[in-house]
């Protein structure tokens, strides 16, 4: 399996054919050549910063969502607080990316976050992704917060969705899909892992995030134990 590329000549496909690329709350049904651009940042804020400079370059918009419990960054550290805040200004929209799996009750997590991303940021959210769904959520995911998610009627049924999940399009590139050739409305989710860095393989690609994680993670502990070298 090859990865999935060249993201610049990816995302000027869609300014070439004339796509809009907008924010979830400027959608209009009634227009077509919308494009929902969206990143579930699962793994590296830096690597979310290096594609926001790069759609920036491009005239592009995104809407970027950050998971608040995991492990793979602190997203409440001052650093990547920075880097959140630099990639909002940049033009994109930044919002929750919420792992559901891991609460008893859901709903009510979801409020504490909410309002902790709010804070920190100084952001009122209306749209908030899902990070690893789960059955009973998917069963029926109208409404379900009190805020709207990307898993709703009106982004995947109503307009035409396409993920990279696992590092390729399982039902093939949008670029050669039919919704793309008619210009009909398309919601992007895109996971800056498999495009920023992207090496041959998923293993050799995540190898590579680990290396660099690890050496900023060597860096971080050096400067707090001072005994440590
Ligand atoms: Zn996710």
């Amino acid at each position: 399996m090859t990865l999935l590329g060249d993201y610049e000549k990816f995302v000027n496909a869609f300014l070439d054919k004339n796509y809009l690329f907008i924010s979830y709350d400027e959608l209009d049904l009634k227009n077509d050549k919308q494009v929902i651009l969206r990143h579930d940042v699962d793994v590296s804020i830096d690597l979310a910063l290096k594609m926001a400079i790069l759609e920036n370059n491009s005239n592009v918009k995104a809407t970027y969502f950050f998971l608040l419990s995991n492990l793979s960054y602190n997203l409440l550290a001052d650093e990547n607080i920075k880097k959140v805040k630099k990639i909002r200004e940049l033009g994109h929209n930044i919002s929750l990316h919420f792992d559901l799996s891991i609460y008893k009750n859901p709903r009510k997590s979801f409020i504490k976050e909410k309002k902790i991303f709010e804070d920190v940021f100084d952001e009122n959210i209306n749209i908030i992704s899902i990070h690893q769904p789960t059955k009973a959520f998917l069963s029926n995911p109208e409404n379900y917060f009190s805020i709207q998610n990307t898993y709703e009627n009106k982004l995947l049924k109503k307009i035409v969705y396409f993920a990279d999940s696992g590092g390729s399009f399982r039902y093939g590139s949008p670029l050669k899909s039919k919704a793309f050739q008619e210009s009909k409305n398309i919601q992007l989710c895109i996971h800056p892992v498999w495009w920023m860095n992207s090496k041959k393989t998923v293993q050799k690609t995540i190898e590579e995030v680990l290396k660099n994680k690890s050496d900023n993670f060597i860096k971080h502990i050096k400067s707090t134990i001072k005994t440590f070298n």
